[in-house]
C-alpha cells in the first residue's frame, strides 16, 4: 500500500452522518461516495459501510446497522441538487440506497460509464485500471470481499474503504476533459439521468430491455 493511500483515516459514525460534518459536507459542489454490501443482491444482502469523501480530501464512513431503514443526515447531501455525487459503478450502489434507505441519489456522476464513453482504447474500466493510469498508483483489492458487516471493522478495512472513494473527483474531472474532448459528453449526462430509472427498473427485475 502506497504512502498517500494509507493517509486518509476516515472518520467513522454510527447510523448516519453527524450534523457537523452534514453541515460541512453540504458546502461542497461535489462528494465522491462508495458502498460496501454484504453481497450483490439488495433483497437478499445488507448495505454495511457508506464511504463519503469531499474536495478538500474529508473523508467519512457510516457504518449502516442491520434493519436500518433511514439515513436523514445521508439523504439530504446525496437528494441535494447543488451536489454532485461521484461513483464508480453507481448502478449498484444507487440500487441499494434506494432499496435499503429510500434514497434517490441526484445529480450522479459514474467514473465507469465515463470511462467506457471516452477510453474506448481499453476494456478495462475498473476502478484501480483508472487509478493506475492517471495517478499511476497501485489500489489494494485484497479487503473488497471482506465481513463488512461486523462491528468493529479492521483498520485495513477502513483504509481499503476510504481508498475507494479517494481517487473518484480528480477521476471525474479528468475524463470529463476527455469526454468534452470526444464530444461524447452528451451520451455520458443522458446516461447518468436516465440511471435512476434503471435503478427502479433494475429493483423490478425488469433486466437488459435493451436486447433482442
Ligand atoms: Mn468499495
Amino acid at each position: 500500500m502506497s504512502q498517500k493511500q494509507s493517509s486518509i483515516r476516515p472518520l467513522v459514525f454510527q447510523g448516519d452522518l453527524s450534523e457537523e460534518i452534514t453541515k460541512e459536507y453540504e458546502k461542497d459542489d461535489h462528494l465522491a461516495v462508495d458502498c460496501e454490501m454484504m453481497g450483490l443482491n439488495p433483497r437478499r444482502d445488507r448495505l454495511c459501510v457508506i464511504q463519503i469523501c469531499d474536495s478538500k480530501n474529508k473523508a467519512s464512513l457510516v457504518q449502516i446497522l442491520p434493519g436500518q431503514t433511514q439515513a436523514p443526515n445521508i439523504q439530504l447531501l446525496f437528494e441535494k441538487k447543488s451536489i454532485i455525487k461521484i461513483f464508480h459503478f453507481g448502478r449498484m450502489d444507487l440500487t441499494f440506497l434506494k432499496a435499503r434507505l429510500g434514497i434517490s441519489v441526484n445529480p450522479v456522476f459514474c467514473t465507469k460509464i465515463a470511462s467506457k464513453l471516452a477510453r474506448t482504447y481499453t476494456d478495462k474500466h475498473g476502478l484501480k485500471e483508472l487509478v493506475k493510469e492517471f495517478f499511476d498508483e497501485s489500489m489494494d483489492k485484497g479487503k473488497q470481499s471482506s465481513d463488512w458487516g461486523k462491528k468493529i471493522l479492521s483498520k485495513e478495512q477502513l483504509e481499503y474503504a476510504a481508498g475507494d472513494v479517494k481517487y473518484l473527483i480528480a477521476l471525474k474531472h479528468i475524463l470529463t476533459e476527455m469526454l468534452v474532448r470526444e464530444g461524447r459528453l452528451e451520451y455520458a449526462d443522458k446516461c447518468y439521468g436516465f440511471l435512476g430509472t434503471l435503478v427502479d427498473m433494475d429493483l423490478l427485475e425488469l433486466k437488459d430491455i435493451f436486447e433482442h
